[in-house]
């Protein structure tokens, strides 16, 4: 595509990422035909194509205006649209930059800053928000139906063996997910030990960043990166073999922090080690698969759902399902296995009315060939997807 940027964006520090990104699209629309908002809205503007072109108008001279950004936060920015199209355009990293100066040409309303700034600082706040989860769990059974199906079930906690080795990783406990489904690093912790790695943990809980860059805090989400950066060095400098998460939508976030810090003279050769130590946990598991034994799995049959982060972000799909067949699962069909379950961070609290119709449509191609147990490798997506569905949603690693 041709592009004439006006002089104020020509000036930007974005400018050589906005041409070289816009050159790229020859807007063939391939990229549509794999968006869920296109595919469940039909309207050109709520697809990938569509919100590339509104991007270049502003870029171009037109002013910034509600709708186009009203089309923008309908992106779930689960970069399906990335992997379908042929010339590489890199789209989302053109729709942080776009959102990001279009909302200092035109703030969004007071309402919406408050209400994205309190999702986040409650998601974010450690013991509020473990004690809201706690208090909603004990007070479900006298919920309507349809509120109590959105309180997480309460876990029974396994039990954490501590391992002492001379390898050792680091593990990104997250903000919400210890709270929520803490089986989950307990189970990475106890496996990866029993594979001779010691796990270590931070004792707080630190964001990695991820939620306030979807509601538009780009500086917050720095300051939360550079934080937990702070609390990572001294075991880095030990010498930790790799920093390994297991949530893939933090993990998305972590393997950036390269490019986000690169222009941070304090920041960027920490950021680009950081990323360059990052492992999501199936690539720290699938390495020993032929050592681990799950007696029981042949008996049982599992639908995975690949998080967008994992397969659009990471480029690692199909790497759990290899892993639990070789584990001994049967591995369930499932449908439209490229579209998004309607999480994507704080999109479920901030655009409800899509982010259901696609969880209810994610349900449905999941569960046709009726599998006992659906597995995932994300905690927004194993929520998301727990609610109002009779099969059980786990984190993989609970399979192995
Ligand atoms: S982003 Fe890619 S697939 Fe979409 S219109 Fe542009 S070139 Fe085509
Ligand atoms: S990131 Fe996802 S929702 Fe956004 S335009 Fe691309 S395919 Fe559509």
């Amino acid at each position: 595509m041709q592009t004439t940027l006006t002089p104020k964006i020509r000036q930007s520090r974005h400018a050589p990422a906005i041409e070289s990104i816009l050159r790229k699209c020859v807007h063939c629309g391939f990229c549509n035909a794999t968006c869920p908002t296109y595919q469940l809205r039909g309207d050109e503007l709520d697809g990938p194509r569509g919100r590339i072109y509104q991007m270049k108008q502003y870029f171009e001279g037109a002013a910034a205006n509600v709708e186009m950004l009203k089309h923008l936060d309908r992106c779930l920015t689960c970069r399906a649209c990335e992997t379908t199209c042929p010339s590489g355009v890199q789209y989302s990293h053109l729709l942080e930059i776009g959102k990001e100066m279009i909302e200092v040409d035109l703030p969004r309303s007071r309402f919406d800053r408050l209400r994205r700034a309190a999702i986040v600082r409650f998601i974010n706040s450690g013991w509020m928000f473990s004690a809201a989860i706690r208090i909603g769990q004990s007070l479900a059974w006298m919920m309507p139906a349809g509120l109590r199906s959105s309180i997480p079930t309460r876990q029974v906690v396994l039990t954490r063996h501590q391992v002492k080795h001379s390898r050792k990783v680091l593990m990104l406990a997250g903000c919400v997910q210890p709270t929520l489904a803490p089986n989950t690093n307990i189970g990475a912790s106890n496996l990866l030990g029993k594979l001779g790695l010691e796990v270590i943990e931070l004792e707080q809980n630190l964001c990695c960043g991820a939620a306030a860059m979807h509601t538009s805090e780009p500086e917050y989400a720095l300051r939360q990166v550079k934080q937990l950066i702070d609390q990572w060095w001294p075991h880095i400098e030990a010498g930790v073999e790799a920093i390994v998460v297991t949530a893939t939508g933090c993990g998305v976030s972590v393997r950036d922090y390269a490019r986000l810090l690169a222009d941070d003279p304090d920041y960027a050769e920490k950021g680009k080690m950081v990323t360059s130590l990052y492992r999501d946990l199936i690539e720290v598991v699938e390495a020993h698969s032929d050592a681990i034994e799950v007696p029981d799995a042949t008996a049982r049959r599992v639908a995975v759902h690949t998080p967008c982060t994992m397969q659009h972000g990471l480029g690692l799909n199909h790497r759990v399902e290899r892993l639990l067949a070789n584990v001994g699962y049967q591995i369930c069909r499932i449908e439209d296995a490229h579209l998004c379950c309607g999480s994507a961070g704080t999109y479920s609290m901030l655009q409800p009315a899509i982010s259901t119709q696609l969880k209810q449509n994610k349900i449905d191609a999941l569960t046709v060939d009726q599998p006992d147990v659906i597995a995932t490798a994300n905690i927004g997506c194993q929520l998301q997807l727990a609610q109002g569905n009779r099969t059980p949603v786990v984190h993989w690693i609970e399979l192995i």
